[in-house]
């Protein structure tokens, strides 16, 4: 089977080369040319464990192509895969730019029927669009050729995206026609015969599946940042609290963790499009709103920490940080929280000394040379005031205190991601604080 994959970025590249992997000869197409040359001399546009070794192989197999014009290949492809960015507006919603252009180019170029799936996380409607967008350039150009279009939204997590698209929860696929369901379904194959549902169902559906679910994920942070907020001011344990609940089987575990806030390039802009499209709809979505005020509130709270740990007074203090990627695992630093904490603390006068062990070059071409960048987590303490924790990396999992005290002017510590141990560390002398626990 041939497809081709519009956009290059994690959903593309990561899709494109599950998808070779599986056989199927895929040619990812990018307008960006640095990324696909990057690409043909094999060094990776980002950060994904697994990913180099996987594109090199497919590459070498003949099955993983990559160019900037998908014109080359729309000849002998049966799908061509949407997975473009779709960022936000300024009012909050889904920009469809991209996606639209895809489909002009599409309409522009077809000779033959396509399914133009669109992968990239689009607002409820976005379909009809994209079916619009194709018709007018095919009557343009005065020709009448069959096509359809799809939904396929992604749920693979940064970090663990190989693992989560060959090993799916459930593969949703919205269509509208058995043309479309069948050429889907034979491309899924090696999925479902190992057992990994496919749930087929309308455009509409697909689409808004993509958006309930982020939302309900960011929900649920948010939730637990509330709960962690009133726990330090009562006197509980928001961790003690959460295996409380989770235990409970209609909860569950899982994400439930309070920390400084959620980023990344999903859940800010899908709950930000979910509550436009609600009031395009007119439709007020209250929960949702809500989620998104609790998350901005969080990303203030290390610096909130820090400020109370110096009565007020940052001025000329030297603040070390730990991660700057918005999780472990990615270099990717969308709305990450440490942005929101470095601005901050440059604005109340603190010289801040970053380390993350992927993220630093994506850090420097965001915010330049107004921090220190540091060539390990040691270095960072040196002669700090303090040192906050923004990105649990399995590498500040278990750090050696006896070194950092020794390194540090004084000894505060704010603990954005609750993984260390505070009386251990306070037994240690530093003066330590965490999310949701006084
Ligand atoms: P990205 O920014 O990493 O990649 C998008 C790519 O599309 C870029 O390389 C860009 O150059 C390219 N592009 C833009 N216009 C193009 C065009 N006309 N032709 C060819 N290429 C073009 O984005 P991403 O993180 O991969 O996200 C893509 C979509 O998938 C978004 O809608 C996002 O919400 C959704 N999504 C992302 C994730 C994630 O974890 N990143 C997970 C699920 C869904």
């Amino acid at each position: 089977m041939n497809i081709a994959i519009v956009g290059t970025g994690y959903v593309g590249l990561v899709t494109g080369t599950c998808f070779a992997e599986m056989g199927v000869n895929v040619t990812c197409v990018d307008i960006d040319e640095r990324k696909i040359q990057k690409l043909k001399e094999g060094i990776m546009p980002i950060y994904e464990p697994g990913l180099d070794d996987l594109v090199t192989r497919n590459v070498k197999a003949g099955r993983l192509h990559f160019t900037t014009d998908l014109t080359t290949c729309l000849d002998e492809v049966e799908i061509v895969f949407s997975a473009v960015g779709t960022p936000p507006d300024e009012d909050g919603s889904a920009d469809l730019r991209y996606v639209l252009e895809v489909a002009r180019t599409v309409g522009q170029n077809i000779k033959k029927h396509v399914v133009l799936v669109t992968k990239s996380t689009v607002p409820v409607g976005t379909a009809k669009k994209v079916r619009a967008a194709i018709q007018e350039e095919l009557d343009k150009r005065g020709v009448n050729i069959e096509f359809d279009v799809a939904s396929n939204p992604e749920f693979l997590k940064e970090g663990a995206a190989i693992k989560d698209f060959m090993t799916p929860d459930r593969v949703v696929v919205g269509v509208e026609s058995e043309r479309a369901r069948k050429l889907m379904e034979k491309l899924y194959k090696p999925f479902t015969l190992n057992g990994y549902p496919i749930l087929i169902m309308d455009v509409p559906s697909a689409e808004m599946t993509k958006y309930a679910a982020n939302a309900m994920l960011a929900t649920r942070i948010s939730f637990m940042n509330d709960i962690a907020n009133l726990c330090e001011r009562v006197g509980a344990n928001v961790d003690n609290v959460r295996k409380g609940m989770g235990a409970d089987s209609r909860i569950g575990n899982r994400f439930l963790y309070a920390g400084c806030g959620y980023g990344g390039s999903c859940f800010p802009k899908d709950v930000k499009a979910l509550v436009h499209t609600g009031l395009e709809n007119g439709y007020h979505m209250q929960v949702i709103e809500a989620v998104e005020a609790v998350n901005e509130k969080q990303k203030h709270i290390v610096f909130d920490k820090l400020q109370t740990a110096f009565n007020g007074d940052l001025q000329g203090k030297t603040i070390a940080l730990w991660g700057l990627a918005f999780k472990p695992e990615t270099d990717d630093m969308r709305e990450a929280p440490a942005l929101v904490v470095i601005q901050e603390l440059l604005k109340a006068g603190a010289t801040v000394k970053v380390y993350d062990p992927v993220a630093m070059d994506e850090c420097k071409r965001r915010i330049g040379d107004v921090v220190t960048y540091c060539k390990d987590m040691y270095e960072t303490v040196i002669d700090a005031d303090a040192l906050a924790l923004l990105t649990e990396w399995k590498l500040f999992r278990l750090p050696s205190w006896a070194i950092i005290h020794r390194a540090m002017k004084s000894h505060v510590i704010v603990d954005g991601r609750n993984i260390y141990d505070g009386e251990e560390l306070k037994e240690l002398g530093f003066s330590y604080s965490r999310i949701g626990q006084k």
